[in-house]
């Protein structure tokens, strides 16, 4: 599998540090306000993501944080936090935000078939961690405190910077800006302190002083706690990659001594209203999921929107575009009903099956080639037009790939539609999977050709065995 790793800005094969289970690390959502249709874009950018690891056989550990304390308005070290803008928006406490907007995340997610991470950690249950990674880049000499926190050395770090190829002497030689205390414009906040005008909701104690954390130490401490040291893949949208992950690299790094912190980085691209104006909580007026289903859209017609174009192109984001999308949707459904209609009285034709695995490699070549869902969704259209495939056949392939899609493709109002499999089928497949244990290839191999002659391929998936049945 090939994905484009901003790392080395190249396509590079992926290659697991432990193939039995791929670590994968989303930033997640700052939650003061309603995550709008960009964030989920790229949410569903890493969901597909997981997915498609998922198809390659691989098991994986999704982590991802839910930001609720010290994401400042200005991406910097300066400003309000993020969650006092939102309680002093709606009359409530920055813990109450937190909640609502965690719930509201997760609803939207889930109305868009974005998969829940199997790890969600919020930075305010993870202080101790990041206390102790800021005591050890303390010890080590990379921190040092001023009058109103604890700040990162960029300095002392050689090669600060090069993952977002910063130009570091513009940016720190460039017109004076009041610095503070700070040594380099470069340094950010490990640590603030509370200021002694300011009546905070969300601080603790910490080896400094009272105070809260800086945005990107949440994520360099709970990606390695969860995750290990180094760990394989972490995704997040591109506007990170100049300041939150090049503080993240710098932490972990310093931190730990280990490089790379992350083998392959991936980013995705914007969602933009109109020419390159992109989408934004800050502005106020943003779309979200609850937005489209009141404007009578399905959810699921913009996550299949997302899918037909690039993760790593910026995507324009009309409602006309929408439409299109939602009528391509209905018309996709539509043409699946007719199918498992037409399965139940299909005569057995099994002429068109190598055809559908020509199809069923073109598709996983696309998924394969970085998540290129645009050409694998085309590719599955014209399989499902394809009049010399098996109805069987196709029926299958949509199950299989919308394990990818997550478009609910097979879902016919409230049943699922499951092609009925044989007992005998089953009988023949538990058979199998006794000799398998007893380590008799001969025997299962000859059973898997019997199961065959039922119709079904047997598919050996991380869960066990499954039956894809092929022909009527
Ligand atoms: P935030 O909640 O602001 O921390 O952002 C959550 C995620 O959404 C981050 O990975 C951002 O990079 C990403 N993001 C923010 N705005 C957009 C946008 N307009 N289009 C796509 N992704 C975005
Ligand atoms: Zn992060």
């Amino acid at each position: 599998m090939q994905l484009y790793n901003t790392l080395t800005r190249k396509l590079e094969e992926f290659e697991p540090i432990n193939p039995d289970l791929v670590g994968v690390y989303t930033c997640g959502p700052t939650v003061y306000h309603h995550a709008h249709i960009g964030n989920l874009r790229t949410y569903i950018a890493s969901d597909v993501l997981v997915r498609v690891l998922n198809l390659a056989g691989y098991r994986t550990k999704h982590v991802m944080n839910i930001t609720d304390v010290g994401h400042l308005v200005t991406d910097a070290d300066e400003g309000e936090d993020k969650m006092a803008v939102g309680a002093a928006r709606e009359g409530v406490t920055a813990w109450e935000i937190a909640e609502r907007y965690t719930a509201s995340f997760f609803e939207q997610c889930a109305a868009m078939n974005i998969r829940k991470p199997k790890v969600v950690c919020r930075a305010t249950d993870h202080i101790p961690q990041q206390i102790a990674m800021i005591e050890s880049l303390e010890r080590q000499g990379y921190a040092y405190s001023t009058n109103d926190g604890v700040y990162f050395d960029t300095e002392r770090m050689p090669s600060y910077g090069t993952f977002a190829r910063l130009d570091l002497e513009g940016l720190r030689g460039g017109a004076r800006v009041d610095m503070g205390e700070k040594r380099n414009k470069t340094d950010f906040a490990l640590w603030k302190f509370c200021r002694p005008d300011e009546a905070r909701q969300m601080e603790w104690n910490s080896p400094w002083g009272r105070g809260f954390p800086g945005w990107h130490i949440e994520c360099s401490a709970m990606s390695t706690f969860y995750l290990g040291d180094q760990f394989d893949i972490h995704t997040g949208g591109i506007d990170h990659i100049p300041i939150h992950h090049t503080n993240e690299i710098a932490q972990s790094e310093c931190a730990t001594g280990l490089t790379p912190f992350v083998r392959y980085w991936m980013h995705s691209n914007f969602l933009n209203m109109g020419a390159n104006e992109r989408m934004a909580k800050s502005s106020g007026e943003f779309s979200t999921a609850f937005t489209l289903l009141e404007k009578g859209f399905n959810p699921l017609a913009f996550r299949l929107l997302c899918l037909k174009a690039h993760y790593r192109k910026g995507m324009k984001f009309t409602w006309d575009s929408l439409e299109g999308a939602s009528v391509q949707y209905r018309r996709m459904k539509a043409e699946i009903a007719e199918l498992v209609s037409e399965a139940a009285s299909e005569e057995s034709r099994v002429d068109g099956l190598v055809t559908m695995e020509s199809y069923e490699a073109e598709i996983l070549a696309a998924l394969y080639d970085d998540l290129a869902t645009p050409v694998a969704l085309t590719t599955m259209q014209r399989a499902l037009a394809d009049a010399t495939l098996p109805v069987m056949g196709k029926l299958a392939l949509i199950k299989q790939f919308d394990t990818v899609f997550g478009l609910d493709l097979l879902d016919q109002g409230d049943s699922t539609v499951e092609p009925e499999v044989s007992g005998e089928a089953l009988a023949l497949l538990k058979e199998r999977e006794a000799a398998r244990a007893r380590c008799e290839w001969s025997v299962a191999d000859a059973l898997r050709g019997r199961i065959r002659e039922l119709g079904y391929l047997v598919e050996d998936t991380l869960d066990g065995p499954q039956l894809q049945q092929v022909r009527s």
